[in-house]
C-alpha cells in the first residue's frame, strides 16, 4: 500500500487521474487555477514600491 501510487485529487480528495494530475479532471484544475489567480489579487502592493518613492522625493 503506497500513497505514491494513488495520489488524492487536492481538490475533492477523489482519485486523481494521470491525465489531469494531480487532479481528477479539468473541473479541479480550473478549480485550483481560480484559487490562485483569487489569492494573487488578494496580495497588497509590493512594499519595495513605497521605499522606491521614498527614496525619490528625499533625493528631489
Ligand atoms: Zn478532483
Amino acid at each position: 500500500m503506497s500513497p505514491l501510487s494513488s495520489p488524492a485529487c487536492p481538490m475533492c480528495r477523489r482519485a486523481a487521474s494521470p491525465e489531469h494530475a494531480p487532479f481528477c479532471s479539468p473541473r479541479c484544475k480550473d478549480r485550483d487555477l481560480l484559487k490562485w489567480l483569487g489569492d494573487g489579487y488578494a496580495i497588497p502592493g509590493d512594499p519595495v514600491d513605497d521605499e522606491a518613492l521614498d527614496n525619490e522625493s528625499a533625493r528631489d
